[in-house]
């Protein structure tokens, strides 16, 4: 594990980068939260800030590593599940995933009153739009006609990342306080678990090694 050599929160901020995997996304969630293009934007949470900074793994993900040992927190944008998205999405989510102590949420990422998403066909690959609706119905895929029950988009992240319930998955809305809501939420995690681990010290205590044998 890397560990933060100077951690943003010492100095009563909380460092959280955005990885976003689709083009607009992040720009857009980072918009919501009052900056402009990659930011880092700051958001104000009562005596704490939280600097928020996009970065984008579009097209691979090359330096996720980099980003992520600096973290104090990871949001994890995902917009569009299908099959070379998802490879990216999941290579960036397991170097995360191995920081066991940063905490990480995982946001899905919609426009205002948008009702579908994308993924790709498990058989064939070919990328399909299914609606939020049919979600639980079986479903054909118009490509290599093969049936398939239409997930819901969380139950979809949840098993291709194995997610378990460390990590939350959000839905966040462009143009609305989706976006601050999940920081916020995300910053009062990396500030309980400080505070945890200050106030909860316990000592470990083995048996004395055995010398000879
Ligand atoms: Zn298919």
């Amino acid at each position: 594990m890397v560990m933060n050599q100077t951690p943003a929160y010492r100095d009563g901020n909380i460092y959280i980068p955005v990885l976003s995997f689709t083009d607009g996304a992040g720009e857009a969630f980072i918009e919501a939260l009052g900056g402009e293009g990659a930011g880092p934007v700051d958001v104000p949470l009562g005596a704490k800030s939280a600097v928020v900074e996009l970065f984008r793994f579009t097209e691979h993900a090359d330096g996720a590593d980099v980003v992520i040992a600096k973290a104090d927190a990871a949001l994890v944008l995902v917009r569009f599940l299908d099959q070379a998205t998802m490879t990216r999405i999941k290579e960036v989510f397991r170097l995360a995933a191995a920081e066991a102590f940063l905490p990480k949420t995982v946001a899905m990422f919609r426009n205002e009153k948008e009702s579908e998403f994308k993924i790709s066909c498990t058989y064939c690959g070919q990328k399909l739009w299914v609606r939020d609706r049919d979600a639980g119905r079986r479903g054909n895929c118009p490509q290599c006609r093969k049936t398939f029950f239409v997930p819901t988009q969380k139950s979809y992240i949840t098993s291709y990342l194995m997610l378990t319930e460390e990590v939350p998955v959000v839905q966040v809305t462009a143009g609305d306080v989706s976006a601050r809501n999940a920081i916020a939420a995300l910053a009062e995690r990396v500030v309980s678990m400080e505070e945890g681990s200050k106030s909860s010290t316990m000592r470990i205590e083995l048996p004395p090694e055995e010398t000879g044998s």
